[in-house]
């Protein structure tokens, strides 16, 4: 087994999880980049590589069990896991998702990539977080997750997006409970908000994916009396 310190990171391949991936790699992390795509993953991790990083790629889709677990067989070691892996679902004009016409089959594939997925993936890989001296889980939510923010109209939350927003409060709720479940264990878990961040999923309009990462690594990389069960961004704790 190797003596360094790894970490996997879902949906590495671009946007914020690759910035993720940089990130602690430049900070001296072995680097699982997550990538359903082969392809890109391996793109990815060339990228990576050519960058200074340990970096390999490890075949992941968030929404298979079996995928998921063939992936846990792939490690030797993990210390840090970063759900990072997310999608939007179809968006009308300005991002908009109409709570009154929605598709189910649309929430349900939202649903199985935000919150199953991270279930999925963080219950396949504790037996190797627990093997480790200081685990570290971040899940990367969203603050239109923010059930206050969304309740109060003082807030400027954007859109209704009844399919995606709900799907992060879900996270935020499990995130709640696994630092429950953990405590005493030295497993750190928590959610966080990358801010507005420029990748494909906003049509690459917000800051550099390299911003929307550093709260996430910051996360990834507590030390032992850090945090666990909180929901935070650059600015400090997010109401939930
Ligand atoms: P991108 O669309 O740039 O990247 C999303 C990544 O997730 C891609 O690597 C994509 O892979 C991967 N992915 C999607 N579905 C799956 C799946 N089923 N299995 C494995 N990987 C998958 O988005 P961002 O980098 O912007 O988003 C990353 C996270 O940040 C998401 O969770 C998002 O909700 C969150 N976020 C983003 C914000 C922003 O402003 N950008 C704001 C708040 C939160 P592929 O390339 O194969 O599609």
């Amino acid at each position: 087994m190797t003596d360094t310190k790894t970490a996997l990171v879902t949906g590495a391949n671009k946007g914020i999880g690759y910035e993720i991936a940089a990130g602690l790699g430049a900070r001296g992390y072995r680097v699982a980049v997550g990538a359903r795509d082969q392809a890109r993953g391996e793109a990815a991790v060339k990228q990576l590589r050519d960058a200074g990083v340990d970096a390999f790629v490890v075949p992941l889709d968030v929404t298979s069990d079996r995928g998921v677990a063939e992936a846990a067989h792939l490690l030797d070691r993990l210390d840090v896991l970063v759900n990072n892996a997310g999608i939007a679902g179809p968006m009308g004009p300005d991002w908009a998702q109409d709570p009154t016409t929605l598709d189910l089959d649309v929430v349900r594939a939202v649903v199985d990539t935000n919150v199953y997925g991270v279930i999925r993936v963080t219950n396949a890989m504790l037996p190797l977080l627990r093997r480790s001296a200081s685990p570290r889980i971040v899940n990367v939510s969203s603050s239109v997750g923010s059930l206050a923010w969304q309740a109060d109209p003082t807030v400027e939350v954007g859109p209704i997006m009844a399919v995606y927003a709900p799907t992060k409060s879900y996270l935020n709720a499990i995130t709640v409970h696994y630092a429950r479940q953990f405590a005493g264990t030295g497993i750190l878990i928590n959610a966080v908000c990358p801010g507005l961040v420029a990748t494909d999923f906003t049509g690459f309009f917000g800051r550099p994916p390299q911003e929307g990462a550093a709260a996430a690594i910051r996360l990834a990389t507590l030390p032992d009396d850090g945090p666990t069960g909180t929901f935070s961004n650059d600015d400090g704790v997010i109401p939930w």
